[in-house]
């Protein structure tokens, strides 16, 4: 999950060749009009709706594509004449009216690496396709300022935690209370598992972190950091380095599960598995994420501290997983065996004690039905607010009799 863009060399429709690293990888029209079939191909998931418009006498159809970053175009066929690739941007021309009659979104296949949105356009006439246009220049123009306003605010977060190169950590600000970072699982372009019952894994896990959030401010005992508020992409390793600039002394990331069999069912923990913990240093030099040693330590030293915060954060982990058990329990159905280890990237920060907890699965319909009740997402809430409170409480126990 963590290196998706890939530099790929791309074949367009009609013999139009280019390189680059991008969203989209490829283009292609077919068709005769009823209906002709426009096929994208990305490197991601990829959400963006087709909207038709009308300028005078120019008919497109019109793609907001927010993860695209470079220009390519071609020829088109069945009623499209051209189309162009621009950043933010993919737009097809037409020589005849035409509506959006189906669009199709295809994760990767054993044979097909790539996402696929496929999109079947068919001709309409004059005064049907002009009364879609002008629906639809209402929602385009809505649903960019939407975007805009999401990217801006997560600009805002990005920059409030610092830049994602920045060194080291800073000191978690103590005095306030206790630094709580909640992931927000996926986001974005990255919707997440599909539910049973319709709805995306992307907006259960931001409701959660949101309703979570506001519990915890309530008490007044935490700092509460999200690394996203909003549906909007954020890189695993920009989660991980936002709760680390923020001094974050507990990390939790909520997903909610997908499954083959719909029977499977209930909530598990996972902390870093001893193969994710090989990854550790790897990527903790790769993005910087420096553990603060006391200046002036000797550097034999150094290394046996590291090891010590990292063993210790490790098994801080652990600890939170455990007491988060029996809270879930009370809250709804729990997997058997349920404290897992994997190797998630966001576990990875080598000192920040760190938990990925998967609310329920939403292959199931009732946990899914839980998931997305405002009953069900208060009692998970609740559940890891308690845990939180017994963490803190032992921390601070401990301290007070140093
Ligand atoms: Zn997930």
């Amino acid at each position: 999950m963590l290196i998706r863009i890939v530099s790929v060399l791309l074949i367009l429709c009609f013999g139009a060749v280019f390189g680059a690293m991008a969203d989209v990888s490829q283009v292609r029209v077919v068709g005769d009009g009823a209906p002709t079939r426009i096929t994208i191909w990305t490197d991601a998931p990829e959400e963006a709706e087709a909207y038709v418009s009308e300028t005078g006498s120019v008919r497109r159809i019109i793609f907001p594509l927010r993860g695209n970053a470079y220009s390519a175009e071609g020829l088109g066929t069945g009623g499209v004449t051209v189309w162009s690739l621009n950043p933010g941007r993919l737009e097809f021309e037409l020589d005849r009216p035409m509506s959006v009659a189906r669009v199709l979104r295809l994760p990767p296949t054993g044979t097909e690496k790539s996402y696929r949105v496929i999109v079947d356009l068919d001709t309409v006439s004059d005064a049907r396709f002009s009364s879609i246009a002008k629906r639809d220049t209402r929602r385009l123009a809505k649903a960019e300022s939407e975007a805009a306003k999401a990217a801006e605010k997560q600009a805002a977060l990005l920059a409030s935690a610092g830049s994602a190169k920045s060194a080291g950590r800073k000191a978690p600000p103590r005095s306030k209370g206790h630094v709580v970072v909640i992931d927000a699982g996926h986001g974005g372009k990255d919707p997440g598992a599909m539910a049973i019952t319709g709805g995306r894994e992307k907006d259960v896990t931001l409701k959660a972190a949101l309703a979570l959030r506001d519990l915890l401010e309530a008490d007044g005992r935490y700092v509460v950091k999200l690394t996203r508020d909003t549906d909007v992409y954020v890189d695993h390793e920009d989660r991980v380095t936002m709760a680390r600039n923020w001094g974050a002394e507990l990390f939790i990331s909520l997903h909610a599960d997908a499954a083959g069999s719909s029977s499977v069912a209930g909530a598990s923990v996972y902390t870093i598995s001893a193969r994710g913990e090989g990854r550790i240093d790897r990527e903790a030099s790769r993005n910087n994420w420096v553990i603060p040693i006391e200046d002036g330590t000797p550097e034999r030293l150094t290394g046996i501290l590291s090891d010590l915060v990292k063993r210790e954060t490790k098994t801080r982990s652990a600890e939170f997983a455990e007491l988060l058990l029996p809270e879930l329990e009370q809250a709804g159905p729990v997997l058997r065996n349920t404290h897992r280890s994997a190797g998630f990237y966001v576990l990875l920060a080598p000192d920040v004690p760190a938990v990925l907890l998967e609310l329920g699965f939403l292959t199931n319909s009732d946990d899914a039905k839980r998931l997305q009740s405002e009953k069900g997402r208060q009692a998970s809430v609740r559940a890891i607010k308690n845990a939180i409170d017994a963490y803190f409480d032992r921390q601070d126990m401990r301290l007070a009799s140093q």
